[in-house]
């Protein structure tokens, strides 16, 4: 009898510790945020280009985006509860709103020895990338941000906002700083289509990325597969987290302007498909689409599938409270489906890779 029972045990033991076994490892995280991208900015973008990359993830879930002081965020709160799993009020970069620090996902995958990157159409200071590295209590201090990044030891960045590292008011040249810390910083796309290893800063604007519609072409995409390049290439063993921001969504939102919206979505997309040809080959890399906020209070008015037409209409010219959407691929996909507040991503994401 004790025999029998000894040897169920041993069984079940054997079966458990398959099935962990069985299950893939996340090694990469790739958590890309469409900046004000809401259900409908999503299904009016479905519409007019006939198809999209993130609505064929498997996993799909919506998520609640209150900052600590308002019903609606902005992407300052927003960009610090996903990053750091903490409420702050609007308009704050990495703290409470007492301007107690928070530490973001970024850090911590640095400090595990894991490659980070981040990738914008924004300048690098904006808020939702800020939220990553920086503490400033308010999002509009860009020289200050910026010299946060300079002591922040992420891997890869690539966005524009050169002026906040080199004519500051303070006179201080950060791209000679970060050039002693062994980055290459490169001001435009040939010379970083030459790097394939190393620390990367690269300012391609002086400000904000122009639209995709007036000459940005696949800054996004492209810069997308260069971080993953980079960053698969260094850190093969440790993995890594990259940040992709398709930025200028919300700033169709706020201008109402539905081919400013669908041009930025799509564009978001293709660095999406760029994430998930590579999650694909990896196997162990979990690619994460969602939105800070919806912006624009849009609606879907009108449209015809067939002729790839469709018709938004707006509540607002400003952030809305709407549900944000997400859509998941990869080990642990399946953690993100349901319906989740927007600060619960960074724990779910680092027990899942292990840090
Ligand atoms: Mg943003
Ligand atoms: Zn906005």
């Amino acid at each position: 009898m004790q025999m029998k029972s000894g040897i169920l045990l041993l069984l079940f033991t054997v079966i458990a510790s398959l099935s962990v076994d069985a299950q893939k490892k996340v090694n990469n995280v790739i958590f890309m945020i469409g900046d004000g991208m809401g259900i409908n900015q999503v299904y009016a973008s479905l519409t007019a280009n006939g198809s999209l990359t993130m609505t064929a993830f498997p996993y799909t879930g919506f998520v609640r985006t209150c900052s600590a002081n308002r019903y609606i965020t902005d992407s300052a709160a927003a960009g610090t509860a996903l990053s750091s799993g903490r409420k702050t009020d609007n308009g704050v970069i990495g703290m409470s709103p007492e301007s107690v620090k928070y530490v973001s996902i970024m850090e911590e995958a640095k400090e595990n020895g894991l490659g980070t990157g981040i990738v914008v159409t924004c300048t690098v200071t904006h808020a939702t990338p800020a939220a990553y590295y920086a503490h400033q209590p308010d999002r509009e201090m860009h020289e200050e941000i910026a010299l946060d990044f300079t002591v922040s030891g992420i891997d890869v960045c690539i966005g524009g906002g050169k002026q906040y590292f080199m004519k500051r008011k303070d006179g201080k040249d950060l791209i000679s700083d970060m050039e002693s810390k062994q980055y290459q910083v490169v001001f435009n796309q040939q010379e970083l289509d030459c790097i394939h290893s190393g620390k990367v800063m690269a300012l391609l604007a002086n400000e904000d990325l122009p639209k995709v519609s007036e000459g940005r072409g696949d800054m996004l995409p492209e810069g997308t597969a260069k971080a993953i390049g980079i960053l698969a290439e260094d850190y093969k063993e440790k993995g890594f987290f990259l940040m992709v921001e398709g930025s200028q969504i919300d700033w169709g939102g706020h201008a109402n302007d539905q081919q400013y919206i669908i041009s930025e979505v799509v564009d978001f997309d293709k660095a999406v498909k760029k994430a998930l040809d590579f999650a694909e080959k990896d196997g162990n890399t979990l690619v994460i689409v969602t939105a800070d906020h919806e912006t624009g209070g849009a609606a879907i008015i009108d449209g015809d599938i067939n002729r790839k037409e469709v018709k938004l209409a707006y509540t607002t010219k400003g952030h809305s409270a709407s549900l944000a959407p997400v859509f998941a691929y990869g080990p642990g996909a399946e953690e993100f489906s349901g319906y989740f507040d927007n600060t619960e991503f960074k724990a779910k994401i680092e027990k899942l890779a292990g840090f």
